[in-house]
């Protein structure tokens, strides 16, 4: 095993919980999914949750074993399929049934009407999706659920933040991570399903993947689980920080467990104040590699002015200008200040 690999699999999630990512890996920003919730609790930083059960043993919902029997049939998952590749919805029985070539309208009539109600509603005009039927399309597509890629691996923009040496990512476990050939240090890990892959190559790969983090992270960010929209929380703390942090942002979902960790630098990513400071120094923050920014990809931009409650300044370069971001406990900008910086 080369440097190289080692470097990357050592950052390699255990797949167990969301934790692993950052702790094992120590990222200055990366996310997991953690076991579905099932009402279980956990202690952590001296706080309980107890993440939601309630779409396990809802009574008024299908249960979730049934509705996996439903989609669990071919022709069944060819009618969806069909649904989905066809130009016009919605669609006629015949139609439908030509689509799937089954020859016999009775099986075919069976199977269709196994999903028409939760997946498939019949109109006057035919046969079309309800959301649960484009989900499962949808859950085919993000490949997830059929395909385990490795690869990597490749040079991708930006160089490390220790040694100066050429970034380089690797693909494995449906995770990007960016990290240091020669030292290790992991500048980015984030799910990116497999799906996603598909017709990029691996440098639209990245820009994709500096996209997905950046939306997931905003989401999460404003209260929106990235995974399964339940409600999140974002905590401010110094005891679970990667290794590279001094002090890193914790977003937890209240409903599945979900957790993604970040910098406080990467609060500001799409900052009003510092999205203008790059734009009046002719660079579009929003296609800057998040991993490529020091301020983001560590805390030695950041200061710590007070940890009762938390404030923070973010001090950010370009050219020959400074921008002084202030931001309280809830991470929102209280204050940013523009000044010449010294030449030598
Ligand atoms: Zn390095
Ligand atoms: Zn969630």
């Amino acid at each position: 095993m080369s440097d190289a690999e080692r470097g990357v699999r050592d950052a390699e999630p255990d797949g167990s919980d969301g934790d692993s990512v950052v702790r094992d890996g120590g990222s200055a920003i990366g996310d997991g999914d953690s076991a579905v919730g099932d009402g279980t609790s956990t202690i952590r930083d001296g706080k309980q949750t107890t993440y939601s059960s309630s779409a396990f043993d809802c009574e008024a919902c299908l249960d979730p074993a049934d509705a996996f029997a439903v989609v669990g049939n071919e022709i069944r998952l060819a009618i969806l399929e069909a649904l989905w590749a066809a130009s016009d919805r919605p669609v006629t029985f015949s139609e439908l049934r030509r689509r799937v070539g089954t020859r016999d309208s009775a099986q075919f009539n069976y199977h269709l009407q196994k999903l028409t109600g939760q997946f498939v509603e019949k109109t006057d005009g035919g046969y079309d999706f309800r959301e649960a039927g484009r989900a499962v399309i949808q859950a085919v597509l993000s490949g997830s659920l059929t395909q385990d890629p490795e690869f990597g691996p490749f040079t991708v923009d930006g160089e490390c933040l220790d040694c100066g040496v050429g970034l380089q990512a690797r693909y494995a476990d449906e995770q990007i991570h960016v990290a240091c050939p020669d030292c290790g240090r992991v500048h980015a890990g984030w799910t990116f399903p497999p799906g996603g892959l598909e017709g990029r190559s691996d440098e639209e790969v990245m820009a994709a993947f500096n996209q997905r983090a950046r939306h997931l992270l905003c989401l999460a960010a404003d209260g929106v689980c990235p995974a399964c929209n339940g409600r999140t929380e974002t905590r401010i703390t110094d005891e679970e920080a990667p290794p590279e942090l001094e002090v890193g942002v914790e977003y937890e979902c209240l409903r599945c467990g979900h957790r993604a960790h970040t910098s406080i630098g990467v609060a500001l990513l799409d900052d009003a104040e510092v999205v203008s400071f790059y734009r009046d120094h002719g660079v579009d923050l929003n296609t800057v590699p998040f991993w490529t920014l020091e301020w983001c990809a560590s805390d030695r931009h950041t200061e710590i002015l007070d940890d009762d409650p938390w404030l923070f300044r973010v001090t950010i370069e370009l050219d020959d200008e400074r921008l002084a971001v202030t931001l309280d406990e809830e991470l929102a900008v209280v204050d940013a200040e523009r000044s010449a910086t010294t030449t030598p």
